[in-house]
């Protein structure tokens, strides 16, 4: 019988159950595999400082040590920094950008990315964040959970519950919304960047991500909406309108994939911890699972064995 029984194999139960597993705790994961996690959806950015600019602090705090956490376990964390942009006619934004963030420098995009040389008159380089590829992190995390004899199932828990299922618990954590996200995966021969390219817009912020072998991650739309059904045309037009935006060659790009996923979110659009009903519930990672969810996992290592060793020594 299994001492830990994490519900979700999204970033949040993989992260805890790492964590459990690296303490050489009894785990099992259960996970419903007929759902595709938002995880699976994301862009892999571990941006703390560019995403203050619409977050609370705690994000900074939180998040800044993330890229390194990543680092020891899993391959593929690119520590290239963020490169933020902006049409001419909105680069007004820049500047408001600039103000509300910090750990930037005014730069000329294309001596960051070649491909935006003459492009974009400026821009801002956020050179301590970092990227990594979520399908490739999820997927090795898995592999050495079951090295390490972590069992898989898909049902009957049978240890002391961790739930992580994300936007699913919303019917047991009533304060959780579904914060909806469409994004598209192209592929691209004519384009190449090493780091996330953030485009600003008043209207339609996106970004682009790159991933091996010539493909890119296009996010993402913010929807307070629990509709968990395809792109939309109007997202679609609009990502690919953004990619355009940045590189005129991406018009050639083919159209890998579409998908959407549903952030799971609380009022403060920050993660919480809470043990209610004999479960302990990690949720809410809201835009920020890949940045948040090693430190969230920390603090519920903290809060397990913390209250273990008092009830021993009780
Ligand atoms: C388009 C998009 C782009 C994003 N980009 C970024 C980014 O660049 N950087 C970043 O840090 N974050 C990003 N995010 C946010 C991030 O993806 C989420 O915060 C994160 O995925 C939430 O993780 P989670 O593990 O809480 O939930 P999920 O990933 O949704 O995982 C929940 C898991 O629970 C399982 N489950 C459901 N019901 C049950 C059940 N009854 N029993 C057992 N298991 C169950 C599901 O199958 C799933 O495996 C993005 C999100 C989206 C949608």
């Amino acid at each position: 019988m299994s001492r830990w029984s994490v519900l979700g194999c999204g970033v949040a139960g993989l992260c805890v159950a790492t964590l459990l597993a690296e303490r050489g705790e009894d785990v099992e994961v259960i996970d419903d595999e007929s759902r595709r996690p938002a995880s699976w959806f994301a862009g892999g950015m571990l941006a703390p400082w560019c995403e203050a600019e619409s977050a609370p602090r705690e994000v900074i705090s939180l998040g800044q040590h993330s890229a390194a956490w990543w680092q020891q376990r899993v391959s593929g964390v690119e520590h290239h920094g963020t490169l933020v942009v902006a049409p001419p006619r909105d680069s007004q934004e820049l500047n408001r950008f600039a103000r509300m963030t910090e750990q930037h420098q005014w730069v000329n995009p294309g001596e960051i990315e070649p491909a935006l040389e003459g492009r974009f008159a400026r821009g801002l380089f956020f050179a301590e964040e970092a990227h990594l590829d979520p399908r490739r992190a999820l997927s090795e995390m898995r592999e050495q959970l079951m090295q390490r004899g972590v069992r898989f199932k898909t049902q009957h828990p049978q240890g002391q519950i961790i739930d992580c299922r994300g936007i699913h618990a919303a019917p047991e954590l009533p304060r959780l919304r579904a914060v909806r996200g469409e994004m598209v995966i192209l592929h691209s021969d004519e384009v190449q960047f090493s780091r996330p390219i953030r485009l600003l817009h008043p209207r339609f912020p996106c970004y682009l991500v790159p991933r091996r072998d010539g493909h890119f991650m296009l996010g993402a739309t913010m929807i307070e909406s629990d509709d968990a059904s395809a792109i939309s045309a109007r997202a679609m037009m609009e990502l690919l309108s953004a990619a355009y935006a940045i590189h005129p060659a991406l018009a050639e790009a083919r159209i890998v994939e579409s998908g959407s996923g549903l952030r799971p979110a609380y009022p403060a659009n920050l993660p919480e911890i809470h043990y209610q009903n004999d479960t302990y519930y990690l949720n809410g990672m809201y835009r920020h699972g890949f940045l948040l969810a090693p430190m969230l996992a920390e603090q519920l290592m903290q809060r397990l064995f913390a209250e273990q060793s008092h009830e021993y020594s009780a």
